[in-house]
């Protein structure tokens, strides 16, 4: 596969936020080399269109687009997202809830205390150490504040997003059109493979062949091609990732206010996200189905909600959590849920996505051995999805409830990699974690800091009735002048709801 040296056409099929995102980080980076792109949705399946949290990297996407926040932010009814609030997953006394910041080049001060704090209440001593206390993400959450600096306040805060997937699909779709795509409808039922296998065309129910240089799978859980047609074995994470549906309701928005965080609830058999937009809330209940039945998952997301009488129509799916083996096979790329997907805890699904097809790009650029190239490209893709795995299998370990059969077999399985194991051991052994993770080469995935945001959010410390002061000599962090800190530079940021009235008007 060459760019720019003869024509080459690409087909997308799938019309999700995976294909359409595809087609315009393609297409803005292809389309003067003779590059076609046409992508191919069927009418009659419909997109999953449940995704819809983000990590920092979805602003990095808009702006390579060239698209401003004012562009496409009223149009997706989206908010700003500072982190996620972990809520009743552990019990301990001051760690009931936590808070997961982006981190900003400002919280080094904070980051530096509280790693300082965790490894002295690691180590026995009565230390402040919920990541609450020391990032200023956490203060823009609880204050519902937008995440964007005053002026005179020259720090860039990191934040994701918030937004209703179908209406960044159709403006993606939009978008990826004027860049030059090739918008076409239609089911495919046949894929047509070449003797040494590549993908030739694909076929329609209408009977139309198309033809194709190179595929992007994007069908959703059916994998069309990469799975279907081309049999690469799809790697299941069921043994420890218990969580395989999840049951969706609405509600109205908060005429108080607009929430800048998501915030995740342990329930019974799982968890629910609820997710501020403009015009409404989305909440769903993740649950797995070895415990409990979706009627019984329906009725308590209801109770939670406060929505038992409500006639509000709930929506019921299924997950296929795990991975693809490779991506990358022949001349077919699966990208999105066609590639593997891990329960949405963290939010990291379109981010895969755009890892993917940005990494995908700069392999096909780059000069040499394009199947050395294609080896550790997939090598690298299943290396970020089983390190956000062991992120997650890690928020299921460490909780600390003990009220049904589902937190206690989450806390107590044995089927952890050997890197989590390693992660854990570095931890409750009183070690330093950022060597243990710079050792491992994993801090592209999740940094030291959200690694100690997740084990000391649950206060995965010594019993806290053992803890002692630390003795005169032993440095401590200036918690008042953290605060402090915390409080004054949240002075200057606004009010979400309002900022993002402004955005719309
Ligand atoms: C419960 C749940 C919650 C989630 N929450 C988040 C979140 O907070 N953050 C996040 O980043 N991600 C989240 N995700 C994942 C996110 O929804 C997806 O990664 C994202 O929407 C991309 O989906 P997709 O485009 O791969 O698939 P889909 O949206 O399913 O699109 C598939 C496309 O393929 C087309 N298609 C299928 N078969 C054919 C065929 N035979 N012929 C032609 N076209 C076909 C369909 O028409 C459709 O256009 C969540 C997923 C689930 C299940």
């Amino acid at each position: 596969m060459q760019i720019g040296s003869t024509p080459l056409r690409i087909v997308i099929v799938g019309g999700g936020t995976a294909g359409w995102m595809a087609a315009n980080l393609l297409a803005r980076r292809w389309r003067s080399r003779q590059v076609a792109i046409t992508l191919l949705e069927s009418p009659e399946i419909g997109i999953v269109g449940v995704g819809e949290g983000s990590t920092p990297l979805l602003g990095t996407f808009f702006e390579k687009l060239g698209i401003a926040d004012s562009d496409w932010m009223p149009k997706c009814n989206a908010t700003y997202k500072n982190g996620i609030r972990f809520s009743g997953w552990s019990d301990i006394k001051g760690h009931e809830s936590y808070f997961h910041p982006f981190a900003s080049a400002i919280d080094i001060h904070g980051q530096s205390a509280f790693f300082m704090h965790c490894a002295l209440r690691r180590n026995g001593y009565d230390v402040a150490a919920n990541p609450d206390r020391f990032f200023i993400a956490a203060e823009l959450a609880r204050q519902r504040l937008a995440p964007l600096a005053a002026h005179h306040f020259p720090f860039r805060i990191f934040h994701g997003y918030h937004f209703d997937a179908h209406r960044v699909g159709a403006l993606l779709g939009e978008h990826a059109q004027r860049l030059g795509v090739e918008h076409l409808h239609g089911t495919v039922v046949t894929v047509e493979r070449g003797e040494g296998g590549a993908v030739l065309a694909v076929g329609t129910e209408d009977g139309r062949r198309i033809a194709g240089d190179f595929f992007v799978d994007c069908s959703g859980f059916r994998s069309l091609i990469v799975q279907q047609a081309l049999g690469v074995p799809f790697r299941q994470f069921a043994d420890n990732l218990f969580n395989d549906r999840a049951v969706v309701l609405p509600t109205p928005t908060d005429p108080t206010g607009t929430n800048s965080q998501t915030i995740s609830t342990a329930l019974r058999n799982g968890w629910v996200w609820n997710i501020p937009l403009r015009h409404r809330h989305g909440n769903g209940y993740v649950y797995s189905s070895r415990f409990c039945t979706p009627d019984q998952a329906e009725h308590e997301l209801r109770e939670h909600l406060g929505l038992l009488d409500d006639p509000v129509g709930a929506r019921h799916l299924q997950m296929r959590v795990g991975r693809v083996e490779q991506v990358w096979v022949h001349n077919c790329l699966a990208v999105g849920l066609s590639q593997g997907f891990i329960e949405p805890l963290e939010a990291t699904a379109l981010h895969l996505v755009q890892t993917t097809i940005e990494s995908f790009i700069e392999q096909v650029e780059r000069d040499g051995d394009l199947d050395a190239r294609r080896q550790s490209f997939n090598d690298g893709i299943a290396r970020d999805f089983e390190g956000v795995r062991d992120y997650i299998v890690c928020h299921y370990r460490m909780n600390r409830r003990t009220d049904t059969e589902y937190w206690r077999a989450n806390a107590s399985h044995d089927q952890l990699s050997d890197s989590l194991k390693a992660i854990l051991t570095c931890w409750f052994t009183g070690r330093n974690l950022e060597q243990e993770i710079a050792r491992q080469g994993i801090a592209d995935i999740y940094p030291p800091m959200s690694w100690h945001c997740l084990l000391a959010g649950y206060g995965q410390f010594p019993d806290p009735a053992k803890l002692r002061t630390p003795e005169p000599g032993i440095a401590v962090a200036d918690i008042a002048g953290i605060d402090d800190f915390r409080s004054r530079c949240a002075l200057n940021f606004r009010d979400h709801a309002q900022v993002l009235a402004e955005m719309a008007a």
